[in-house]
């Protein structure tokens, strides 16, 4: 329509302008990472809205991490959409709920549950099970796939065995103590995040004048990486819509990384089927890596096994050459740790800004080591981004004493007023040497740059006009700037994009993480979180791992299976050894299983991977004398072998 600015459209190549200009109703785009299906559905949303067939205020666009919902939020305010609201689905949830609770129930909505697991522990008590944290987490996570399945107590057992779920007790007892947790939690009046999407679900389906008042209200919907939908989110999805069909989903199968948690990409596979006069765009030109990082995706995923029809799209490069994926193999995590830190400084000290430059692990726990060795080089980090600040227990209790001292302003300037309010909630005058404390510190100073900016730009703002600022940013989950590399979870990074990744911790047992060994759906799901890792970066990609967890300990981990194939042709490891050159006319086959062997680790172990082998111990040695031969050759010491050597200064 002529009513676009043209600057709109330009920006979306042709496939990507279809979605973005298809008429209201179902559209879906299935994509690789990195396509533009973000892009393209807040084009999309802008252009709907531009051209008048929807307000902004009827537009509901959701996703899963917070972190998504706020990039979601930035790039619609970039294209200058304001009141369309891009939210995750528990804050969309929470929110309706909020609205619809006193009419439905007719009280103050209950508060969110904190402190799940010493629930789940009372709930595994009365039914006389351990409370160790380990089985207590398990159990907690039992229970959440359950709800976000719609699985209810009495059909769990069932269900579990259908779903081959590996729990911490019988089914019978999980059952039980997920119908005692929920006992104890309704006896609470407490709800937890499953129950906000549950009871908004439940109040939509029920009481018919609240669904027509929300149906009223909004009236296009949108869910980026709807390939993680759940059958409780989906069923949310299907209320909002009330049979209406003005849905727009974009997904890439491929990162499906959710599973576990119940999430499936059927909906998205399936969506033509039950839309079948839906507008369908495949997206295969990734904007946003080198050729280079492409590369290393599509040889990722292109060794996935099991993949759905649909799945199989490879990435085309559009950007310009970069610089090659770096492998470095280190003898220890703080060494590690320590050669990120110090590659991260030269990135700062050549231009790169910090908020560009990520490090990404499986797990949370892997964060300090990586926090401590960042200190120590004097680089500026925040662990969890700009996800939940306002959630933070310690910016909750700021704003809780701003807010008090904001009703009898002192006499004093705003910036002075704000630190000596913040004060005695932990704003200390010198920063703490790091970790945890560190990053409250930073939060907490984040607060007060705030107060800085808003008496530069704003004349005689005193703290009341601070704290309706603050309130303001909170209810949209916007966060005061706070400059760092980000350190984050590979779940956590889904959707997002930084110059430099580094991927940290790629050995076996932590990726693939040690409860996945053995199930070869486990396997896959923690191969597509490699996947989303790899493809967060623009043109700077590191992958690292180390032989073992402390300094001076057994070196008996052993890098990830996903990197076999993909470390360059003169990295040692990666050459297939003199007189096993593969030939067409003979294709190696694996000892156990008797399959292809794939790469040059499969042929030289003599076994596909992930192949249950007996036969492990007496490879791994003829391994480790092959390794030491050629590290003789080589005049490196053993474990440098596999390293680009002048790579790190290790
Ligand atoms: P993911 O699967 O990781 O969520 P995605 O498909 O949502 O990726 P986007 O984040 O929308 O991809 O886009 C990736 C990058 O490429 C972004 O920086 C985006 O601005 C850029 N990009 C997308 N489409 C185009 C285009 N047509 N021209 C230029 N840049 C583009
Ligand atoms: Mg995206």
């Amino acid at each position: 329509p002529t009513s676009d600015r043209p600057s709109l459209l330009d920006g979306l190549d042709p496939e990507q302008r279809a979605a973005a200009i298809a008429p209201r109703g179902p559209v879906c785009v299935l994509a690789g990472a990195g396509t533009g299906k973000t892009r393209t559905i807040t084009h999309r949303i802008a252009h709907l809205i531009r051209s008048g067939h929807v307000a902004a205020g009827q537009v509901l666009a959701v996703t899963f991490t917070a972190r998504a919902a706020g990039e979601m939020r930035t790039r619609l305010r970039a294209l200058g959409v304001e009141g369309a609201q891009a939210l995750t689905f528990h804050a969309a949830a929470r929110r309706q709920l909020r609205y619809f609770w006193p009419r439905v129930v007719g009280d103050r909505p209950w508060d969110l549950l904190e402190g799940k697991l010493r629930l789940v522990g009372q709930a595994a008590h009365r039914v006389g099970l351990g409370t160790e944290p380990e089985i207590l987490r398990d159990l907690a996570s039992e229970v959440e796939w359950a709800k976000a399945s719609l699985v209810t107590p009495e059909d769990y057992p069932v269900a579990a065995a259908r779903a081959q779920r590996d729990a911490p007790a019988s089914p019978a007892q999980v059952a039980e103590v997920y119908r005692a947790y929920e006992a104890i939690k309704n006896n609470a009046q407490v709800l937890d995040f499953d129950d906000l999407l549950l009871h908004t679900t439940a109040v939509l389906e029920e009481h018919g004048e609240v669904a027509r008042e929300f149906r009223d209200r909004y009236r296009c919907f949108v869910v980026d990486e709807y390939q993680d939908v759940t059958p409780l989110q989906q069923r949310l999805l299907d209320a909002w819509l009330g049979g209406r069909d003005d849905l727009t989903v974009v997904g890439d199968v491929n990162q499906t990384i959710y599973s576990f948690g119940g999430a499936s990409p059927r909906p998205l596979l399936e969506f033509t089927r039950r839309f079948p006069e839906a507008t369908v765009v495949r997206l295969e030109r990734d904007y946003r890596s080198t050729p280079q990082v492409v590369a290393l995706a599509n040889k990722v995923i292109g060794a996935a096994r099991n993949r759905p029809a649909g799945s199989r799209l490879r990435l085309v490069g559009q950007r310009p050459d970069g610089p090659e994926p770096r492998f470095a193999e280190f003898d220890d995590e703080p060494a590690e740790a320590t050669g990120v830190a110090s590659r991260v400084r030269q990135l700062l000290d050549a231009g790169v800004a910090a908020s560009e430059i990520a490090v990404l692990y499986r797990v949370n726990a892997q964060s300090e080591t990586y926090e401590q060795a960042l200190a120590d080089a004097g680089v500026p980090y925040l662990v969890r981004g700009g996800e939940r600040f306002f959630d933070r227990r310690e910016i909750r209790q700021a704003m809780i004493s701003l807010r008090t001292a904001a009703a009898d302003p002192p006499p004093t300037e705003l910036v002075t007023a704000v630190r000596s309010v913040l004060a005695p909630v932990g704003l200390t005058e010198q920063p703490p040497a790091g970790g945890a404390a560190k990053e409250r510190w930073d939060g907490l100073l984040s607060l007060v740059e705030l107060a800085e900016e808003l008496a530069a730009t704003v004349k005689g703002a005193d703290l009341r006009r601070y704290v309706a600022e603050l309130e303001q940013r909170a209810a949209a989950q916007h966060p005061p700037t706070v400059e760092g590399v980000t350190l984050a979870s590979l779940h956590a990074a889904k959707g997002l994009e930084w110059d430099a990744v580094f991927l940290v911790g790629l050995a076996e047992g932590t990726l693939p993480i040690q409860h996945a060994d053995g199930d070869d759906n486990a396997i896959e799901e923690e191969r597509r979180l490699f996947y989303v890792g790899v493809t967060r970066a623009r043109e700077h990609l590191w992958l690292s791992w180390s032989l073992s967890r402390h300094p001076g300990g057994r070196r008996h981990r052993r890098r990830s299976r996903f990197l076999y194939g993909l470390l360059p042709e003169q990295h040692p490891d990666a050459r297939v050894p003199r007189g096993q050159q593969i030939s067409k006319a003979a294709k190696p086959r694996c000892r156990v299983c008797g399959g292809p062997l794939r790469d040059t680790m499969e042929i030289k172990l003599g076994r596909c991977d992930g192949c249950p082998s007996t036969l492990d111990e007496e490879l791994l040695a003829r391994l480790k004398n092959w390794r030491s031969s050629r590290a003789r050759e080589l005049k490196v010491p053993p474990f440098v072998v596999f390293t680009d050597a002048t790579l790190l200064a290790i």
